[in-house]
């Protein structure tokens, strides 16, 4: 069974996406059958990935609808073990029909899943930028929240709302959802201040803060004009190089937990 990711924070240009796209690269590369779903109607995620956003037959806004399953709307992306639910504009009609919908709405995307989970050792959802019914949607399916950070002065503004959003989605209908962790995006290690945010961070959130940061590094945000992850644009890039080690550091982190709960001693 996939374990299930939700990469989120309400504020829109903290490195979700570029998340979301090179992380599944990088699990793809280690191996993992990925499945990255794009639940933002930029459909950033499905460009970055290698698909043309537009030219998909059917997306994400008639997977939450139910005129589609997830197996209709699925596509290979750029190598084997790498699939898309893609999104493009049309997600903010479904936005609106699940807003109008009743009981359950919060709980299309899980269900959209449930079929295919078993194809995936991992599933990642890349989140709008909002606290809005797709990215309560994306904590209903999940198991876990991955956190991208920017280490900027109003980096922990907004943190408390996102923490308050998961909690309430515990206490209703997702008890187990997890804090995957917490990364430090487009990370200057010469400027003062990330360093003195990214320290605050580790100091106030020891366990859930991940080792690797991310540096700013111009292939990254080059990488998605050319259709690709980083990894296949330039792979020797820090940008590549940092990703491969947040991929490695979250599978020793899901073996480590994994042993703990399954009681080795
Ligand atoms: P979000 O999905 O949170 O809105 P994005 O991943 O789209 O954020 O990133 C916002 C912008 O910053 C994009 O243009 C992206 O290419 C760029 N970017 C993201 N991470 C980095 C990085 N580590 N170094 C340089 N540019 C980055
Ligand atoms: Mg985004």
């Amino acid at each position: 069974m996939a374990r299930i990711l939700a990469i989120a924070n309400q504020k829109g240009g903290v490195g979700k996406t570029t998340t979301c796209v090179n992380l599944a690269a990088s699990l793809v590369s280690n191996g993992r059958r990925v499945l990255l779903v794009d639940l933002d109607a930029q459909g950033n995620a499905t460009v970055g990935a290698g698909l043309d956003k537009d030219a998909v037959a059917v997306s994400n806004y008639e997977l939450l609808t139910g005129e589609a399953t997830a197996q209709m709307v699925c596509c290979r992306g750029l190598e084997p073990g790498f699939d898309v639910l893609p999104a493009n504009g049309d997600l903010t009609a479904a936005e609106v029909s699940l807003m109008e919908a009743g009981e359950g709405r919060e709980r299309r995307l899980q269900q959209a899943l449930a079929p295919i989970i078993d194809a995936y050792d991992y599933i990642l959802i890349d989140c709008p930028p909002a606290l809005s019914i797709l990215t309560v949607n994306a904590f209903v399916a999940a198991h876990g929240v991955l956190i991208p950070i920017q280490c900027e002065y109003y980096a922990l503004e907004g943190l408390s709302a996102l923490l308050d959003t998961i909690e309430r989605v515990r206490q209703t209908v997702n008890p187990d959802l997890a804090i995957e962790g917490l990364v430090r995006t487009m990370f200057d290690g010469r400027n003062n201040l990330a360093t003195q945010v990214g320290a605050q961070l580790l100091a106030h959130f020891p366990d859930q803060v991940y080792r690797t940061q991310i540096p700013r590094n111009v292939r990254l945000a080059e990488a998605p004009s050319h259709g690709l992850p980083v990894l296949q644009y330039d792979r020797s890039s820090r940008g590549a190089v940092a990703y491969m080690a947040l991929a490695s550091e979250l599978l020793r982190r899901q073996g480590a937990s994994g042993q703990a709960k399954g009681g080795v001693r």
